[in-house]
C-alpha cells in the first residue's frame, strides 16, 4: 500500500524520497527549510560570485547556461541578462522536439544571446530511447544524461568554466539531504541524480550495434578537461527562491508560449510542452510508483499554498496516470513510430515496469484495465 506525505500528495514509493517521524517528506520539509534561509543574502552573494567568472577582456562568453527552451530557462537568461552578464546558451535538442518547443528556443534566443543547439545524432538517439524504454523503462533515459553532459562538454570547447544550472531537483523534489542542500553540479551530482536508473552509459557499447564513439554527447569530459578549464556550476535555485510558476510568468511576458490546453497527463499549460515522448516518460513514473506529472505539480503548488490538499488530490485523481493515446496532441502511433515499435509492444513494455502491488488485478493477478487501458490505484481514493 502507498503512504502519502501528510502535508503534500507525494508517495513514499518515490525514489529517494523518506517521511519522517509526522509523516512529512523531505521535500516538504526541504521547502519549508526556504523560510529559514536569508534570500536576501544570498541573492546578494550572486552577482559577486558571477563577477569572479566574467570574462575580463570581453573575449568571451562569462558563463553557459544550459537551456531547452522552457519556461525555467527563459527565466535563467532573463536574470543573467539582468545582472550584466553575457551568456553563451546551449541547448541539447530533445528527442522529439514539438513545434512549439521550436518556437519558444526561437524566442528564448531573440531575448538577445549567443545560442548553441547540439542535436546528437538522431539514428543513436533512437537506439538509445528504445533500449532506456526496454531496460530501465525511460525513454527519455538520453535526453536526462545528455541535458547534463551536452552542456559540459560545451563549457571544455568554449573555455567557458562556469555553469549556471536552474534549480536543483533534488531540494525541489526531494533527496537526500546533502544532495539538496548543495549549490553545486558535478560528475558525482550526475552520476547519482543525473537520471542513470543504474544503466551506465558504457552499459551501451555493443547493445544494437552501439560503438563508443556513437556515445560521445553522453560522456562527462575528462577529469583533466574539467580541470583544465576549470570548469564548475552552481544552482540559481539556491540563490534565488525557485517557483515554476513565478518563473513561467516571467517568462510569458518576454513572449514564452504556454499550450492552449492542459498538457496531457498534466494539470497546467506552461511546462514540459517540447519533447512529444514527455508523456511516456511520465507515465512510466506511474507504473513504477504510482505518480505522474499531475501529483509533481499538485505538490509544487500545494506547498506554495495556492491550493489545498483536497484540490491536490481531485487534480491527481483525475489527471494522474493516464494512458499516454497522445501528448502534445501527437498520437502515441506516431511518437513510437520513430523508435520501430508498436503500441502493442508498448504495452507489453509497461506491464513489464508496472509495480503489480499497487494496482487493481483480477482473481488470477492480471492488470485491470479498463476501455482506454487505464490502471487503478488501488488506494487512490484514500491518499493519506
Ligand atoms: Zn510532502
Amino acid at each position: 500500500m502507498l503512504k502519502y506525505c501528510t502535508r503534500c500528495v507525494m508517495p513514499d514509493t518515490k525514489p529517494d524520497l523518506k517521511l519522517d517521524e509526522q509523516g512529512v517528506c523531505n521535500a516538504c520539509r526541504a521547502y519549508e527549510g526556504r523560510k529559514e534561509v536569508d534570500w536576501d543574502a544570498r541573492r546578494k552573494e550572486l552577482p559577486a560570485l558571477l563577477d569572479k567568472y566574467r570574462s575580463r577582456s570581453g573575449s568571451n562568453w562569462d558563463c553557459i547556461v544550459p537551456v531547452s527552451g522552457g519556461k525555467d530557462s527563459t527565466f535563467q537568461v532573463i536574470r543573467m541578462l539582468q545582472l550584466g552578464l553575457n551568456p553563451l546558451c546551449v541547448t541539447a535538442t530533445t528527442c522529439d522536439l514539438s513545434e512549439i518547443g521550436r518556437r519558444n528556443i526561437t524566442n528564448l534566443k531573440n531575448l538577445g544571446v549567443d545560442y548553441v543547439e547540439f542535436s546528437p545524432n538522431p539514428v543513436v538517439r533512437r537506439k538509445l530511447n528504445r533500449i532506456g524504454l526496454q531496460q530501465v523503462g525511460d525513454i527519455s533515459w538520453p535526453e536526462h544524461v545528455g541535458i547534463f553532459t551536452i552542456p559540459v562538454r560545451a563549457a571544455v570547447q568554449y573555455n567557458v568554466p562556469l555553469l549556471v544550472w536552474g534549480e536543483n531537483s533534488q531540494n525541489e523534489y526531494g533527496g537526500p539531504a546533502a544532495a539538496a542542500e548543495n549549490n553545486v553540479l558535478d560528475r558525482r551530482w550526475l552520476e547519482e541524480f543525473g537520471g542513470l536508473l543504474g544503466l551506465r552509459v558504457s552499459d551501451l557499447i555493443g547493445l544494437e550495434g552501439i560503438t563508443a564513439k556513437d556515445l560521445i554527447p553522453y560522456t562527462y569530459p575528462s577529469d583533466e578537461e574539467l580541470r583544465r578549464v576549470g570548469v564548475t556550476g552552481l544552482f540559481l535555485g539556491y540563490y534565488l527562491p525557485w517557483d515554476g510558476y513565478a518563473n513561467a510568468l516571467i517568462a510569458q511576458a518576454s513572449g514564452f508560449e504556454t499550450l492552449a490546453h492542459t498538457v496531457e497527463g498534466s494539470v497546467v499549460n506552461y511546462e514540459n510542452v517540447d519533447n512529444h515522448q514527455t508523456g511516456i516518460h511520465d507515465y512510466f513514473k506511474f507504473l513504477k510508483f504510482g505518480f505522474g506529472r499531475a501529483t509533481d505539480i499538485a505538490c509544487l503548488h500545494l506547498r506554495r499554498g495556492r491550493i489545498t490538499r483536497q484540490d491536490a488530490q481531485d487534480m491527481v485523481r483525475r489527471h494522474d496516470g493516464k494512458f499516454p493515446w497522445r501528448y502534445l496532441d501527437k498520437p502515441i502511433e506516431k511518437i513510437l513510430a520513430p523508435l520501430e515499435m508498436t503500441v502493442d509492444e508498448f504495452v507489453k513494455i509497461c506491464d513489464r515496469f508496472t509495480n503489480k502491488k499497487i494496482f487493481l488485478k483480477d482473481a488470477k493477478g492480471n492488470l485491470v484495465k479498463d476501455k482506454q487501458g487505464n490502471l487503478t490505484k488501488l488506494n487512490y481514493d484514500n491518499p493519506g
